[in-house]
C-alpha cells in the first residue's frame, strides 16, 4: 500500500524557477546576477508546461530532441517546432525556446517519483518505469546540460565567462568511494552449500571448521580501507544497526554492530580516517523513530545516510531524513541501471511537495553499484565489460565537474568473487585515478555545498 498523496498546492512557475536556480548558481562558482524569467528579463525563457505542474500526471508530454554541445538530448515542455533553443540578442540579452526550468524541474525533484504509483516487490520505483528507461537517456546528466544552455546564455548577457565548480585545485571532477556492509560473516555459506549439494562431504567439512577457527573472509574491512587508500581515496562505510531479517524475510546484516571485536574494529576505522554512517535497515525509510533508534547504535557522530536494498518511498522518505537530521542520504540511483537517477551528476536537493522548496538534506546521487554490473535481476557484464561500459557516464562526470558515487560492498573484495569483484574495482579505481579525480568523503561533500 502507497502512502496516499496529501493535498498539495499546484507548483507554480515561480516556485519552479527559484528551486531550480538555486541549483544553477549551486552548480558554477560564481554565477553574476542576472534576471532569468518568463517575462522581462535579460534571459528570457518560454513557458511551455501548460498545466502540467498543477496536475499530477507522473509523466510529461514525450520530450522534443534537440542538439547541444554535440549530444542529441531530450527536451521536455520542449521548444516549439519552428524555434531554435537559444537566441543570443544584440542587446545584452537572451532568449531560450525551450522551458529549461520546467524540465530540470520535473527530473530534479523527482516529480515520476512522487506522483507514480509503480513500485517494486521490494516497495521501491522500477527503473523500468521511469523517463530515463523509456526515453533511453539514464547516462546522461541532462539537467547539467540544460544548465550549460543556460550558462552559455548567461555568459553573453554579462560578456563574463562562469567558471565550473571545482571540488579541489586542478581536480575536474569528484569521486566518492562507498562500501555498504550488509555480510562479514557469510562467505563460507556459498560454497558449504555448493560442496553439500554435490555430496562432498569431505570439502563440506573442510568449510564448516574453516568457519569455526578462523576469520571470515568477509571480515575484511580494514583489508577494504587499505586497498582504497592505496589510491589516495578514503573509504565511507555504511553499517547496518539489525542483525534480524525484515518482515518479509529480506535479511539485514548477517552481523551485531554491538559486538565488542566489531567495535574497536569501527573505532580504529575512524581513527584511520574513514567515514562511518548508517545503513538504514529495512522499514526505516518510512519511519522515522526506528531510523533514529538504528542511528544511535552508531558509534560517534554520523551524519550520512544510504538506506538497505537502496529503499527509498519517494512520498515518505525524504520527511524521515529531514525528521531524523540526517544531513546527506546517498541512496538514490537505480538499481538495475547505473547512471543518474535524477539526471543530474552534482549532489543537489530533492523537491518537498507538501511545503513547495527544496528539502533540507542533501543527496549526493549513487552513481555505480557493484550489484548493478552483474546480478541475475539487473545486468549481466562479463569482468572486461564493465569499464568499458562505464566509462561514457564517468566521461560525462567530468565534463561538467560532478561526483562520482561508487558502491563497492566489503563482500565483492573477496578474491573469489571474479565478475564484479575486486579485479574490477582495481580497474575502476585506476582509471579514475588517471583522470585525476579528487576522491572525497561525505563529509567532504557537504561541507563543500553548505549554502547551496
Ligand atoms: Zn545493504
Amino acid at each position: 500500500m502507497l502512502p496516499p498523496l496529501p493535498t498539495t498546492p499546484p507548483t507554480s512557475a515561480e516556485t519552479r524557477l527559484v528551486y531550480v536556480l538555486q541549483h544553477f548558481r549551486a552548480a558554477y562558482a560564481d554565477v553574476p546576477t542576472v534576471s532569468i524569467d518568463y517575462q522581462d528579463a535579460q534571459v528570457q525563457l518560454t513557458d511551455g508546461a501548460g498545466a502540467f505542474f498543477s496536475q499530477t500526471n507522473p509523466y510529461p508530454p514525450e520530450p522534443q530532441w534537440r542538439e547541444w554541445q554535440g549530444r542529441k538530448l531530450p527536451f521536455f515542455f520542449g521548444p516549439p517546432a519552428d524555434k531554435p533553443l537559444l537566441e543570443l540578442l544584440p542587446n545584452g540579452r537572451a532568449r531560450i525556446y525551450a522551458d529549461l526550468i520546467s524540465a530540470a524541474f520535473y527530473l530534479l525533484s523527482g516529480w515520476q517519483e512522487y506522483y507514480s504509483e509503480a513500485r517494486d516487490r521490494h516497495g521501491r520505483f522500477p527503473f523500468a518505469a521511469s523517463v530515463q528507461h523509456r526515453y533511453g537517456f539514464v547516462t546522461v546528466p541532462v539537467v547539467n546540460y540544460y544548465f550549460d544552455l543556460l550558462k552559455t546564455a548567461v555568459e553573453h548577457v554579462t560578456g563574463r565567462p562562469c567558471r565550473p565548480r571545482r571540488w579541489a585545485p586542478e581536480a575536474p571532477y569528484a569521486a566518492f568511494i562507498t562500501h555498504d556492509i550488509d555480510n562479514l560473516r557469510s562467505a563460507w555459506k556459498q560454497p558449504a552449500k555448493e560442496a553439500l549439494r554435490q555430496g562432498k562431504l569431505l570439502r563440506f567439512g573442510r568449510q564448516l571448521w574453516q568457519h569455526f577457527t578462523q576469520p571470515d573472509a568477509w571480515d575484511n574491512l580494514e583489508q577494504v580501507q587499505q586497498t582504497v587508500a592505496g589510491y589516495g581515496a578514503k573509504s565511507t562505510f555504511f553499517l547496518l544497526p539489525e542483525h534480524r531479517p525484515a518482515a518479509s524475510g529480506t535479511p539485514n546484516a548477517d552481523y551485531r554492530l554491538t559486538a565488542p571485536g566489531l567495535q574497536g574494529c569501527l573505532q580504529s576505522l575512524a581513527a584511520q580516517g574513514s567515514e562511518l554512517a548508517i545503513h538504514g535497515s529495512l522499514g526505516t525509510a518510512t519511519d522515522a523513530r526506528l531510523l533514529q533508534t538504528k542511528r544511535a547504535q552508531l558509534p560517534g557522530h554520523s551524519i550520512g545516510n544510504r538506506f538497505h536494498y537502496l529503499s527509498w518511498e519517494p512520498r515518505r522518505t525524504p520527511s524521515v531524513l529531514n525528521q531524523v537530521g540526517i544531513a546527506y542520504d546517498t541512496t538514490l540511483g537505480f538499481a538495475e541501471h547505473f547512471g543518474f537517477r535524477h539526471s543530474y551528476c552534482h549532489p543537489f536537493r530533492l523537491f518537498d511537495f507538501q511545503h513547495g522548496q527544496a528539502h533540507d538534506f542533501l543527496e549526493i546521487p549513487l552513481n555505480v553499484m557493484d550489484a548493478t554490473l552483474y546480478h541475475p535481476n539487473y545486468l549481466q557484464l562479463a569482468p572486461d565489460e564493465i569499464l568499458p561500459a562505464l566509462t561514457p557516464m564517468l566521461a560525462e562526470i567530468e565534463r561538467f565537474g560532478g561526483v562520482c558515487t561508487v558502491l563497492w560492498h566489503n563482500e565483492n573484495f573477496d578474491p573469489a568473487n571474479e565478475h564484479n569483484g575486486p579485479r574490477q574495482f582495481h580497474a575502476l579505481m585506476e582509471y579514475l585515478r588517471s583522470r585525476h579525480v579528487a576522491f572525497v568523503n561525505g563529509q567532504d561533500i557537504c561541507s563543500a555545498v553548505v549554502g547551496c
